[in-house]
């Protein structure tokens, strides 16, 4: 849908949040042939807003602030649309746990699912999911220390739903011990440094791509400054026709204690037809692999809005899973981003919130509780990303990094920094590319142990 939106300055960039949340909006300034215009125009002291498409049209005038600039103009694309453009009201463009994390810590958890009703015009299911997250999360994160993050940004193929930075094995393939070699030299160089100057690690994290797309040795060689390292150290084995029994060995050793095999829904209709080069049967037999070896926790990932799921296969999925000994599920909304092969969602807006339903229901029956939440764009029936988990099995390094609560040190390609405290944070990327990160890693790695020098120096 065309949409010719015209408001001034702040105005428009506020407003814009809530008209990408109509389906398939395509947001322009001028444009002759649109389906819906939006126009807002600025008075004294007040804001004249109107929506028509020729057949509807609504006009408000509201004071220029932006809470009743924000909750009209939500108010007035709903009347068009003839229900809520979203069950997550005018907390869009915003990170929600904050949001809620500061209200419950002003009001209480009843007083806040109240307010995120009333004033942000949430639906009362999302803001009771919210505030349990908040209050499931938030209480662990701790007031020192910080996260590491490792990237190995390679893939065996690309997945059709895929808008990550991930490079193709085969093509690599040549520089991958070069590459290793570099990233564990930024990985020993940061640890020593945390040791020197006596900064905590509350978690190292490996992601990608897929990190067991390395071979056991190379892992093995990537892992070895944090092995022994005593915090949470979790390693992502994205796809199940990675993961080895000598990966398994080489994690042990490290001292890894979570570990996420994923399929993303594993029935074999839906694999084919998202580009998933595994089987179920292949899915079910890793996290067997995984849960025997006994690390510690195993997560799994599932994502609501593929070809083939209904309610009752996806709770089925999860009773599955949960019976298999995956202590932490996490479950996405599939986001459509630049990037991935696939244009438009598979399943209709309905088809994705029934199975969302059902999912968090089977997840209260088996006693999983939601402690991380986050949103993107472009989610299939604007729905959210939510962290399920057994009590005793939530991931730190997620709940701190959607909280954005402590600093975290990246390590490899494409890997962000955060360097900061308290809400002010410097982001310093490493170079997606491998050559060029394989060039500058040096002069970037200086910058990241002149802040831990610096950090540590400037605190009590
Ligand atoms: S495994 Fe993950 S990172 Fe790799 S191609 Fe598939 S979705 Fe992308």
């Amino acid at each position: 849908m065309l949409i010719k939106f015209q408001a001034p300055g702040p105005w428009w960039s506020r407003g814009v949040q809530l008209l990408w949340l109509l389906p398939q909006a395509q947001v322009e300034t001028e444009t002759e042939n649109w389906d819906l215009a939006v126009l807002v125009e600025e008075g004294n002291q007040e804001l004249s807003l109107t929506v028509t498409n020729g057949n509807f049209r609504e006009q408000r005038v509201v004071p220029a602030r932006p809470w009743e600039y924000l909750q009209a103009l939500f108010l007035m694309l709903s009347q068009y649309s003839l229900g809520p453009i979203s069950p997550w009201g005018v907390l869009t463009g915003v990170r929600p746990g904050k949001i809620a994390a500061g209200l419950v810590d002003k009001l209480g958890p009843a007083k806040a699912v109240e307010e995120l009703c009333e004033k942000w015009l949430l639906h009362l299911d999302n803001a009771r999911l919210l505030v349990a997250a908040v209050n499931n999360g938030y209480p662990l994160l701790r007031e020192k220390g910080l996260c590491l993050y490792i990237s190995v940004p390679f893939c065996p193929s690309r997945c059709d739903y895929c808008s990550f930075a991930s490079l193709p094995l085969d093509r690599w393939r040549g520089k991958i011990d070069s590459y290793v070699r570099q990233a564990a030299a930024e990985l020993k160089e940061l640890l020593l440094a945390c040791r020197r100057y006596g900064h905590l690690v509350n978690s190292i994290y490996v992601g990608g791509g897929t990190p067991t797309a390395l071979s056991p040795r190379q892992l093995e060689e990537l892992l070895a400054p944090a092995a022994g390292w005593e915090c949470e150290f979790t390693v992502e084995a994205g796809r199940p026709d990675t993961l080895t029994r000598e990966h398994l060995a080489v994690f042990k050793d490290a001292g890894v204690n979570r570990i996420s095999v994923n399929s993303q829904y594993p029935e074999d209709r839906t694999l084919a037809a998202i580009g998933r080069r595994h089987t179920a049967k292949q899915f079910y037999e890793a996290l067997d692999m995984a849960v025997s070896a006994g690390l510690g926790i195993v997560n799994s990932d599932l994502i609501i809005g593929l070809p083939g799921q209904t309610p009752e296969g996806f709770a089925a999925v999860i009773s599955r899973l949960a019976a298999a000994g995956a202590g932490n599920i996490t479950i996405h909304a599939l986001a459509l981003k630049r990037g991935a092969e696939i244009r438009q969602q598979y399943l209709d807006g309905a088809e994705s919130r029934a199975i969302a339903a059902a999912a968090y229901a089977r997840m209260d029956e088996l006693g999983f509780q939601p402690y991380y939440l986050y949103r993107q764009r472009n989610m299939a029936s604007n729905l959210e990303n939510v962290g399920f988990g057994l009590p005793g099995s939530y991931c730190y390094y997620n709940i701190a990094s959607i909280a954005e609560s402590e600093p975290v040190l990246g390590v490899g390609a494409g890997a962000a920094s955060k360097l900061g405290r308290a809400d002010s944070f410097i982001s310093l990327v490493n170079p997606r590319d491998v050559n060029q990160y394989l060039a500058r890693c040096e002069d970037l790695l200086q910058r990241k142990l002149n802040w831990l020098q610096v950090d540590k120096q400037s605190r009590p």
